[in-house]
């Protein structure tokens, strides 16, 4: 039995047009999945044009009872994005505009289909950016960036996109349209902004983001710290915070990582190196070139056996595509990967990074390491090949292991890629039962009836395993 009945359909080819539905099974197909390892097919996928179209598609689900999930671009890592109960898709593809460019009160008003980098390319001519820059910048969106709260390389100083977005305008998942903040900080009242920023599309769906726009700083410099030793470059975090300094990114490559991604975009890393670190000072030029000679100084004190400064633009242009494609460098490599995104205090990388080591041992898989050290954000990466029996569920025993890790040590088991269907109960050993009580009374304010993108973020009871399984099956199974 269709779960979106002909009368439904009809509806929404009303709402949003005929070249606005998708419902045929090989369209459907490219729906299935996210940038994780999840996969749940919707039985139909919407493209609405406005706000008023969001509203009304979903007081029309709402009326035939059916299931809704938000998309975005579909980069998401944690199954966000993926239709567990089936039902109806919402993709705000179509919802792709800049309303609004105010470079005096440095604020933009924005669609949510809007691709993150394009934000800061309308600005740069004028000298200015968005700061939250995921690595999937070029495809991902700002509205996935607001629901799954996105981080990325220069969070460390900047913040994460909670902290660059200063209002909504949402639908409720009855069709009711309303807003949170507004151009000028700090208004009265519930932070309801900051309560949706991160909720991971299960309270409401984001149709306007206002968003925060920074002026570009007068001085970057971008450093590569080469070491023979991991523990040693995971040291380098605390030397450098030590000395009081904050550099807008710190990102880390092991020796399995810097390979695959020398031999995929020749950005100058070196081969036989045991790890590199990306370091970026940024401000005012006498202030940055003071604190280039302090981080030389810690790298050196961590034993780091090179210290490169970027010369020029190009240069360090180059050492960020090497950063930015890695996930690309992977899939040149090994036909399938699971990302993990677990957080640990600064001063436990090294022996963070021992123990993935002595997982990959334990289950026999590789596991190499790129992550935003200077947050303490890890994302040891699990190469395995699903075709071959029990590998896909080795990696997720892996990949839990690791996180369980994470939070023994003081830290959780996401910094940026949310909970999804991927982790969800492993927030039951994050938070107190009262923690997660409250946080159901909250999605029941928004979503009594428990239809908006059902099966994520709260924690059911069953093993992650255990209820990953059905999703995987396919197309259209209720959760
Ligand atoms: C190569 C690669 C690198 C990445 N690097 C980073 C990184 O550095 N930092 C980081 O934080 N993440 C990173 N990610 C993860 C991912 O890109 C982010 O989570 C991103 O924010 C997802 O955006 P999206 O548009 O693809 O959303 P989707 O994957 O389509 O959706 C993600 C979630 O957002 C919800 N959603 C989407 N649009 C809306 C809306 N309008 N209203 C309400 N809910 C909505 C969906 O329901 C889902 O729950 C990376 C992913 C890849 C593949």
């Amino acid at each position: 039995m269709p779960m979106i009945a002909s009368e439904l359909k009809q509806r929404l080819v009303d709402i949003a047009g005929g070249r606005g539905v998708l419902d045929r099974p090989e369209d459907l197909l490219l729906y299935e999945y996210d940038g994780g390892v999840d996969k749940g097919r919707p039985d139909l996928v919407v493209f609405p044009r406005t706000t008023a179209e969001v509203a009304a598609i979903l007081a029309a689900a709402k009326e035939s009872r059916v299931p809704v999930v938000g998309r975005g671009a579909g980069t998401g890592l944690s199954g966000g994005a993926i239709p567990r109960a089936g039902g109806l898709m919402v993709a705000f593809a179509r919802m792709n505009r800049m309303l609004d460019i105010d470079l005096p009160s440095e604020r933009a008003v924005v669609q949510p289909g809007v691709v993150n980098l394009d934000i800061t390319l309308a600005v740069q001519p004028q000298k200015y950016f968005f700061a939250p820059d995921p690595s999937s910048q070029k495809a991902c969106t700002i509205g996935g960036n607001v629901a799954e709260n996105a981080g990325g390389p220069h969070t460390l100083a900047y913040g994460v996109t909670t902290n660059h977005v200063l209002g909504l305008e949402c639908v409720t998942p009855d069709g009711t349209v309303f807003n949170t903040g507004g151009k000028e900080p700090d208004h009265p009242g519930y932070d309801l902004t900051g309560l949706l920023t991160g909720s991971e599309g299960t309270m409401a769906l984001v149709t306007k983001v206002i968003v925060r726009l920074m002026r570009q700083p007068e001085m970057v410099k971008t450093i590569l710290a080469i070491y023979d030793s991991n523990e040693d470059a995971g040291d380098t975090v605390a030397e450098i915070t030590a000395r009081g300094i904050t550099p807008v990114a710190v990102e880390m490559l092991d020796g399995v990582m810097l390979r695959m991604v020398e031999e995929a975009t020749h950005a100058g890393y070196p081969m036989d190196a045991a790890a590199v670190l990306l370091i970026e000072l940024e401000g005012l030029k006498e202030a940055v070139e003071e604190q280039v000679e302090q981080v030389r100084e810690a790298c050196l004190a961590s034993r780091a056996r090179e210290f490169r400064v970027a010369r020029s633009t190009g240069e360090r242009d180059l050492l960020w595509k090497g950063r930015k494609n890695a996930f690309g460098a992977v899939g040149r490599v090994s036909p399938f990967y699971y990302v993990q995104d677990g957080v640990v205090p600064r001063m436990q990388i090294a022996r963070t990074l021992h123990y993935i080591n002595g997982v990959s041992k334990r289950y026999g898989l590789t596991i190499s390491n790129i992550f935003h050290a200077g947050d303490g954000n890890m994302h040891p990466i699990i190469l395995f090949d699903a075709r071959k029996p029990g590998e896909l569920k080795q990696a997720q025993r892996a990949g839990e292991d690791i996180l369980e890790y994470c939070i023994s040590v003081g830290g959780s088991i996401t910094g940026e890629h949310g909970v999804g269907m991927e982790k969800m109960e492993l927030m039951s050993k994050q938070f107190s039962g009262e923690t997660l009580d409250m946080m159901r009374r909250l999605k029941a304010l928004f979503d009594p009836e428990g239809r908006l993108n059902p099966g994520k973020l709260l924690p059911t009871g069953k093993g992650c395993i255990e209820i990953r399984q059905p999703a995987i099956t396919g197309a259209g199974t209720v959760y």
